[in-house]
């Protein structure tokens, strides 16, 4: 299944990007899945659970927005695609563009703020 390796892909991307940042534990992770990515939220989710122990990931959190498809007409400007139907709601054009909905990627991650040592 094709969720895993972009999940492995992903994390790779969080411990890298962390580790540059000054390497503390990581909290969140956020997501966008494309409705037309062919990406299953569900799959995601279950790679991400799977992948994670054992790594600098382990105990975090995965948020996942899905996004929905839009495209854009170059008369009447962007819409909301209604299952799959790609013709302009507004005049009738076919040839759109689409412009939403195909992605999958990382959006931003939190990392705990350790305590610093007790000053006196
Ligand atoms: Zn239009």
């Amino acid at each position: 299944m094709h969720e895993t390796s972009m999940v492995r892909r992903l994390i790779e991307m969080v411990v890298q990007e962390a580790e540059r940042l000054g390497g503390e534990e990581v909290s969140v992770v956020r997501v966008e899945v494309g409705a037309l990515s062919g990406v299953e939220p569900m799959l995601v989710q279950l790679a991400y659970d799977q992948l994670t122990p054992g790594s600098r990931l382990a105990g975090s959190r995965l948020e996942i927005e899905v996004v929905p498809l839009r495209a854009r007409c170059a008369q009447c400007g962007v819409f909301e695609v209604p299952q799959f139907h790609f013709t302009c709601p507004r005049c009738g054009n076919s040839r759109t563009v689409v412009v939403s909905g195909e992605e999958f990627r990382l959006v931003s991650f939190d990392q705990f703020t350790k305590p610093g040592e007790p000053q006196e």
